[in-house]
């Protein structure tokens, strides 16, 4: 099963969840962690994996042969993010602009244009006390967390429980980072900022066609919108976390929730029995 961990807004204790639901569930069943949260991962800091193996995650972009070229122009015509200029005796390739789709080297009618890997960033394996764990990291000044994040993901292993840490927000790699999951764990604040990031997020996912359910972290802030918000759209509330000075200030100190307060780790437990029962819930009512 995979289950993606998500938020509309930043800071809402995504990070506190995904890593305690791992930690929660790794006596009973196999459990991976990966940090898809590519431009800023920091579950390592709470799990402190051993890392065994770093690989770099390139794109292909385009490297021209001028002996071959026409100057054309087929090539920046076709190439919807401006990455090639032509001229009428030199070409130009931007790297940092190419996305790597290879529709230039395709579509060159002089087979001018053969492809060479640009290094964006990097995936790292290992494992934590019984966790697999692997994350992507977007190398600084890198405009393209996608290709990062769906190396992240060749990493899963169904044979077991895959948590996803996804980025805040709704662009791209959130997207990338929650599709093909059987759930999405939305974790929220019950604040106005809260419920209006929320909202999107909620949007998102059923765009995508992932059920969801709702973690309330910080509960005791803010006012009661987010639950009213979620009776209205019947989404299930599966956890609420309170607002609690001991739990800040373990996650202050790297230290997850329930390594810090164990008596959290039934409820993490049954988090996971509840996603269970609706996965199964909704995969019945799909074959009927
Ligand atoms: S499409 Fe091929 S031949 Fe035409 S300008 Fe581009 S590289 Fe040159
Ligand atoms: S690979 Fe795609 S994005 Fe990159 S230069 Fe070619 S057409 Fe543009």
């Amino acid at each position: 099963m995979i289950i993606s961990v998500a938020s509309g807004k930043g800071g809402t204790g995504k990070t506190l969840v995904a890593t305690s639901l791992a930690l929660s569930l790794k006596d009973r069943h196999r459990v991976q962690l990966l940090d898809c949260d590519v431009e800023e991962p920091n579950d390592h800091i709470f799990l402190k994996p051993v890392f065994t193996r770093s690989e770099a995650v390139c794109i292909p972009i385009p490297e021209i042969d001028e002996k071959k070229c026409t100057f054309c122009g087929r090539c920046a015509e076709v190439c919807a993010y401006h990455a090639i200029a032509v001229f009428p005796k030199s070409i130009l390739v931007f790297p940092h602009l190419c996305h790597g789709c290879g529709a230039c080297s395709y579509l060159c009618p002089e087979k001018a244009i053969s492809e060479k890997g640009r290094e964006i960033g990097v995936v790292e394996r290992g494992h934590s006390d019984g966790v697999d764990f692997a994350h992507g990291k977007l190398n600084v000044g890198e405009a393209m967390p996608t290709p990062v994040v769906r190396r992240v993901k060749e990493e899963a292993n169904r044979d077991g429980i895959v948590i996803i840490d996804v980025s805040p927000g709704t662009s791209c790699p959130v997207v990338e980072s929650i599709k093909g999951s059987d759930f999405c764990l939305l974790v929220t604040e019950p604040t106005p900022f809260g419920l209006n990031d929320l909202i999107l997020a909620v949007e998102t996912v059923k765009e995508i066609k992932v059920p969801c359910g709702m973690v309330i972290n910080r509960a005791g802030v803010g006012n009661g919108k987010v639950e009213e918000y979620c009776l209205e759209e019947n989404i299930p509330v599966l956890l609420t976390i309170p607002l609690d000075i001991e739990i800040a200030r373990l996650y202050s100190k790297g230290i997850t929730l329930v390594e810090g307060m164990p008596q959290w780790k039934e409820s993490f437990i049954g988090l996971f029995d509840r996603i269970r029962e609706l996965v199964d819930e909704r995969s019945h009512s799909l074959k009927r």
